[in-house]
């Protein structure tokens, strides 16, 4: 439920009725645009009415929420969520390209991917050190010591860093890292989603395979309702009757999340195809539709990754790459 604030209301007034909601058990989300201020009700709302509400002098309106998802609807918070990392900021009109390989195998190979990536433009590294490989019997990731040498890479360019948790058992191994990946098979894994709400790390939460929109915000939802709000949305390919592509790029996903919620959209291109040559139209694609950044998959030597190689940038393609993203930015979204 939300309750819109009359316009020219007393502090006193808008006061007084946070404080008797709050003694009715409810949490209170207060989100204050230019004109409207909004107060987004978290509880069980179905006891009160929307006649008691309006007894009060601060309430202009009331609305039910129809959607489960409260915290990451638009309707409670309207203004676009913008999500700073080390000062680098994503949502709201701040464009951000997540660059990195697939996985952390060597200090080389991560130093100098980073150090590519960044004289390229981007504006975060990514590396995976946890590797969800649908065989056990493929690399499986560095774990500690790859997430020391991303952090290495992080010394040496200054890009804050984004990398994948599996399990919260590994939590206290990410306490430098900058973002927290989940994947795209851990979406719903509800368990993980509730320790990531009680840490103040941002987190970039990835679609599943084969979820819904609504799935996708109530996994948001879970992480938000632990009290941590900077999530980041990852359209990243469904699973669909296609073969030529890994995946499928739902492209209306990012249109469609944004008028359903205020929290930043990214799209992953390279996961999405899996196919090098696609990287580029499909990072183009996203662009246009209005997502906040992207993710894209670059390796020093594709041909020897020890995963997702043929989905991967060289340094090269990936410079060449930036430079169109970053005219097509300023194109479609003015900056
Ligand atoms: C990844 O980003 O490394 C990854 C495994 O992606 P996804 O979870 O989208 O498959
Ligand atoms: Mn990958």
């Amino acid at each position: 439920m939300i309750v819109i604030v009359k316009q020219g209301a007393t502090k006193n007034s808008i006061e007084e009725l946070k404080q008797e909601l709050r003694q009715k058990g409810f949490d209170i989300h207060e989100s204050k645009g230019t004109t409207t201020t909004i107060l987004g009700l978290v509880g069980d709302t179905s006891s009160l009415t929307e006649d008691e509400l309006l007894t009060y002098d601060a309430v202009e309106a009331v609305r039910r929420i129809r959607e489960p998802y409260k915290l990451a609807n638009r309707n409670v918070h309207p203004q676009d969520t913008v999500v700073e990392v080390c000062g680098r900021k994503i949502g709201g009109g701040n464009f951000q390209v997540i660059a990195g390989p697939c996985s952390i195998e060597s200090e080389e190979q991560i130093t100098e991917v980073a150090k590519d990536v960044c004289a390229s433009g981007a504006g975060f590294l990514r590396g995976g050190a946890f590797k969800p490989r649908t065989s056990p019997y493929s690399f499986q990731g560095l774990h500690g010591d790859g997430l020391k040498l991303l952090l290495e890479a992080k010394k040496a360019t200054g890009l804050p860093v984004v990398t994948e948790i599996m399990s919260a058992a590994h939590l206290d191994l990410f306490e430098d890292v900058d973002v927290i990946q989940v994947g795209a098979r851990n979406m719903q894994n509800f368990e993980l989603l509730k320790v990531l709400g009680k840490t103040n790390k941002p987190i970039l939460l990835k679609r599943g395979l084969a979820n819904t929109l609504d799935e996708l915000l109530m996994s948001a939802e879970y992480i938000m309702a632990g009290g941590n709000e900077n999530v980041i949305l990852c359209e990243r390919g469904i699973r669909t009757f296609e073969t030529s592509t890994r995946n499928t790029l739902d492209i209306s996903a990012i249109p469609m999340l944004r008028k359903k919620t205020h929290l930043p959209i990214i799209v992953d291109p390279s996961h999405a195809a899996g196919i090098r040559h696609m990287v580029e139209p499909l990072s183009m694609a996203a662009i246009a539709v209005g997502a906040d950044g992207l993710m894209i998959e670059v390796h020093n030597n594709p041909s020897k990754a020890l995963c997702d190689g043929p989905q991967s940038l060289t340094p090269q393609a990936f410079d060449d790459l930036m430079k169109k993203i970053n005219k097509t930015v300023a194109f479609f979204q003015g900056n």
